[in-house]
């Protein structure tokens, strides 16, 4: 019956074996980068002139005159020749969260003779149509024209498939106008901010030495697997990403057996495919593990400068999810693909490096490296309490509502872990003490080291959004799915934001000698800020409560905290370091809430078709057939008083679903033709559908409960959980 394609689909799953990759190399040096025509590349094949004036061009983020140009593309395009490569793509990172691509082939007709063309032109410069973009406003219908300009900061590689290869050029995606439209160059903005007001803040802590400071990024992705015969049984997961319906399995990770347990060989195979693709690419992954939840898994690179990361986190999801196809399953990125279990998120970890090799976030072991470092951290300190709206806002969207605020991913409120000894220290500046019961004893900024900080696991703590772990901070609330950019984007930009001032703060005080100057700023910063640390357990009702009281924001969804981004204060610090213009803020602002809008119309749109069309006719023939067998029974004389009750009690469940699925449809309508603001809309879905989606869901999955087995047609949760 129904269930037919469900149980041929299990049956397949039993038979399946794990996949070989096609071309296997064992050489992993010789391999890595192999797909990517880097700064090494262009060493190589350029004149020694030619490399020169594009390194400085990259240094100084200018754009390449025609004549180089021209020279780059070409021997850009002998090596993509060698390689396989037909065509060419400009890959940028549009406001939709994902990447885009429009490829052009290298033919050309010169005199009736087909050539293989690239010019310089068309490396540095392509115009898509851009009008199916989203602009928030910014693009006028009438000029709904945007280009995208070369990156020359994060290098070209080539995708192969079993058929060709294509040569994908990193760009930024911009208006006619010059408005960003993309998610990179803000990015690429702001990591100058951070850029020049480190350096002025290093220079004021007297360290000349310094010419650049690069904000580093490692993404850690946590991602679902789910077999790819059962995923496609499920209309939910095709069009969302997310289970809508599905009744609780017996077993859940109560167990907690998969979490660093052994991979299955399968899972495993996948894993050594996409680790092959991507050394290719020059991704420098580094981990893989299970996760929490059954199916969870996690992949981590090694840290790189945040732009080329960023690109690599976006190429390491795309990858993630083309080579499951090739063994048999679906990779979901979505914070939330399954109730009842952990969700999936992305570990942004943050600092920042010079061009000197030095960490700025690493406690030194000179006197003078400590205060940079505890500098550096009340920099943080009030980035994060000033700005917490805005990192709340630059991680909010429909996907991660399901974490934030619920009792299993970082809460919605954000602070500080720091853990108990840094803590102490900073305890210690503010009051003044000699911080006797210290190890390593007393601090005195600039004059003594600090002691050794232990970065074991005990210092972890897994419930903080935003933990300080070593010699660097860790972003944890950042949605599985999303683009890294945007948090990183805000973050860069509020330390910028926190230096500058900081510098000013010490420099107006410089008569009192540098050591005093900074030992006041920095307790006035701690003492003002100290209510953005927290050590404890972030899940618990006590937090709640003591958040609240320290006045620290806890907001639970997505579009109340996308509202921060239209506030003044926020408005006028992208502006002030020309990251985002006010047009460019607002536009996001409405993006993000059409966004949300969208995200949950079709949801709502795919549970009501599957309830209405898969859910409620097997109910509804099950429902039939106990009463048919009542029937006969009854005829035969026979005592059907329990059967009766449950055959009443199913009846029941079937008219409250019915009722749900009513109101669900009234309150869809109701959402899709509402007139106001982009952010009223999204109020609709929030307020109204999404509430009417979980009421129908629970009835729904106590027809699962209740239904034949033989009539359910779509995979259950032990199935899609368990099953590889
Ligand atoms: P976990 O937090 O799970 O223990 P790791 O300690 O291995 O994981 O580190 C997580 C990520 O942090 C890795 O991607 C690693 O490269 C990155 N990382 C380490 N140092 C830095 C740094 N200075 N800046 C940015 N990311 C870093
Ligand atoms: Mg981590």
């Amino acid at each position: 019956m129904s269930s037919a394609a469900r149980v041929a689909a299990i049956q397949l799953i039993a038979r399946k074996s794990p996949q070989a990759i096609e071309a296997r190399s064992t050489n992993v040096p010789e391999l890595f980068g192999a797909n990517v025509f880097g700064l090494e590349q262009m060493h190589q094949r350029l004149p020694k002139s030619a490399y020169k004036s594009l390194q400085s061009c990259m240094e100084r983020g200018e754009q390449l005159g025609s004549d180089l140009a021209d020279l780059v593309a070409n021997e850009m395009k002998q090596w993509a020749l060698e390689r396989g490569a037909t065509h060419f793509t400009h890959w940028f990172q549009p406001m939709t969260g994902s990447t885009a691509e429009k490829h052009d082939s290298f033919v050309d007709i010169v005199n009736g003779q087909p050539v293989m063309a690239f010019s310089g032109s068309a490396l540095i410069k392509g115009e898509p149509d851009a009008s199916s973009f989203p602009s928030g406003g910014l693009r006028a219908t009438f000029e709904a024209r945007g280009y995208t300009a070369w990156d020359p900061t994060s290098p070209a590689f080539i995708r192969e498939t079993k058929n060709g290869a294509t040569l994908c050029i990193p760009t930024a995606f911009c208006s006619w106008t010059g408005e960003a439209l993309d998610e990179k160059t803000p990015l690429l903005r702001s990591s100058e901010a951070l850029n020049r007001t480190a350096l002025r803040l290093l220079k004021v802590l007297g360290d000349d030495r310094v010419t650049h400071v690069y904000p580093t990024l490692g993404c850690e992705q946590e991602y679902f697997l789910i077999d790819r015969d059962l995923q496609i049984l499920r209309p939910d997961l095709v069009a969302t990403g997310r289970t809508l319906f599905g009744a609780k399995p017996p077993k859940g990770q109560e167990l907690e057996d998969h979490y660093f347990g052994s991979i299955p060989r399968r899972i495993l195979s996948y894993m050594q495919d996409v680790e092959q693709e991507l050394w290719k690419l020059g991704v420098p992954v580094k981990t893989r593990h299970n996760e929490v939840a059954p199916s969870q898994f996690e992949l981590a690179p090694i840290f790189e400068r945040t732009s080329v990361a960023s690109d690599h986190n976006m190429l390491t999801m795309e990858v993630l999810k083309q080579v499951a196809q090739r063994h048999g399953f679906s990779c979901t990125m979505h914070e939330k693909p399954y109730a009842g279990i952990n969700g999936s998120g992305k570990h942004n970890n943050f600092s920042m490096a010079t061009d000197t090799g030095e960490n700025l976030l690493e406690p030194g072991k000179s006197p003078e490296e400590n205060m940079r470092f505890i500098v550096m951290l009340a920099a943080v300190m009030r980035s994060v309490d000033e700005y917490a709206d805005l990192l709340r806002a630059s991680i909010a969207h429909a996907g991660n509502d399901h974490r934030l605020g619920a009792n299993e991913a970082p809460p919605a409120i954000l602070s500080i872990f720091l853990g108990d000894q840094l803590t102490g220290i900073i305890d210690d500046l503010i009051s003044g003490t000699k911080g006797a019961s210290r190890p390593g004893g007393t601090m005195q900024l600039g004059v003594t080291t600090m002691p050794d900080l232990p970065r074991d696991a005990t210092d972890r703590n897994r419930t903080s959004p935003f933990a300080f772990t070593g010699n660097k901070f860790e972003f944890r609330a950042v949605g599985s799915s999303q683009s890294p950019s945007k948090p990183m984007t805000v973050l860069n930009t509020i330390m910028a934001d926190s230096m500058d001032y900081i510098a000013n703060e010490i420099e107006a005080r410089m008569s009192k000698g540098l050591e005093a100057a900074v030992n006041e700023v920095i307790v006035a910063v701690f003492k003002k800020h100290n209510r953005i640390i927290f050590n404890g357990n972030g899940y618990s009702e006590e937090w709640h409560q003591e958040a609240e009281k320290r006045g620290l924001a806890n907001v639970p969804n997505a579009v109340d905290a996308l509202a921060a981004l239209g506030l003044p204060k926020n408005i006028d610090l992208f502006s002030r370091w020309h990251v985002l213009s006010p047009a460019e803020t607002e536009s996001r602002m409405n993006i993000q809430f059409e966004a949300y809008a969208k995200a949950i119309a079709i949801e709502g749109q795919s549970a009501l078709s599957i309830a209405r069309t898969m859910i409620l006719p097997a109910a509804q023939k099950t429902q039939r057939d106990v009463a048919d067998s009542l029937s006969s029974a009854k005829m035969h004389g026979l005592t059907v008083d329990k059967q009766t009750a449950r055959l009443r009690d199913m009846s029941l469940r079937l008219e409250d679903f019915i009722t749900c699925l009513d109101e669900l449809a009234t309150t869809f309508e109701r959402a899709e033709s509402h007139v106001g603001s982009d952010s009223d809309h999204a109020k609709q879905y929030r307020d109204y559908v999404v509430p009417a989606m979980e009421k129908l869901r629970e009835q729904a999955d106590l027809l699962e409960t209740m239904t034949d087995d033989a009539y359910w047609p779509l995979p259950k949760y032990r199935e899609l959980l368990f099953l590889q």
